[in-house]
């Protein structure tokens, strides 16, 4: 039985937008048990190492941002002085690192059968634009890369949802104590197990 848990963040744009609860009913009506929440104002080192550095991942992250420069007809030297993607990589980390220091987030340890990917299918894709209708960003959210990278800031998304049960585990620890993870049963567990 594949029963895991999982980080999500409300990011700032979903707080202040008042999205809390719509976002909260999505996963809570699929069956996801919600085991800790609570809201916080994070430092800007509590957001930047809340991005691992991953020289691997940024490097990647990089070379899609540096796709969109082109498929846009934007010069990545003229617009962030490089088109190196590792650099690239570690100024994304940055803007990520801003925005979820912008405001308050609200962080939630979720748990059930396949909770990693059963939240990422809700969440809907990373990028807004390509979201589709009846998941979370795609109900609630539009921005695309295009705009993000023009602007030099990160693709504003409403939600982080820890992608691999590696993630998850350091992720959670990053944002709770134990104490603050709780146990409880919820109802449907009754028809499930
Ligand atoms: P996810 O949040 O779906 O796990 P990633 O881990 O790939 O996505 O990226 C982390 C965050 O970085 C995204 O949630 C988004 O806010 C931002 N982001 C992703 N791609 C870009 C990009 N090309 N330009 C700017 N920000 C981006
Ligand atoms: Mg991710």
């Amino acid at each position: 039985m594949k029963l895991e848990r999982t980080l999500v963040l409300i990011k700032p744009d979903g707080v202040k937008r008042g999205l809390i609860g719509p976002i909260m009913e999505r996963y809570e009506r699929a069956g996801l048990k919600v085991i800790a929440m609570k809201m916080v104002t994070a430092s800007r080192d509590q957001a930047m190492s809340h991005y691992p550095v991953n020289e691997e991942h940024m490097q990647l992250m990089g070379e899609k941002s540096l796709k969109t420069y082109v498929e846009y007809g934007l010069d990545p030297i003229e617009y962030i002085g490089t088109n190196n993607p590792l650099e690239i990589g570690k100024m994304i980390r940055e803007w990520n690192s801003e925005y979820l220091s912008s405001g308050p987030v609200v962080a939630i340890v979720l748990e059930g059968i396949h909770a990693i990917s059963n939240v990422r299918l809700l969440t809907g894709n990373t990028l807004p634009t390509f979201a589709l209708p009846g998941t979370i960003r795609g109900d609630f959210s539009i921005d695309s890369p295009a705009l993000a990278n023009s602007r030099k800031r990160a693709v504003i998304n409403l939600i982080h949802a820890s992608g691999e049960p590696e993630e998850a585990e350091r992720e959670i620890n990053h944002w709770f104590t134990s104490d603050e993870i709780h146990t409880y049963k919820r109802s449907d567990e009754d028809v499930m197990f």
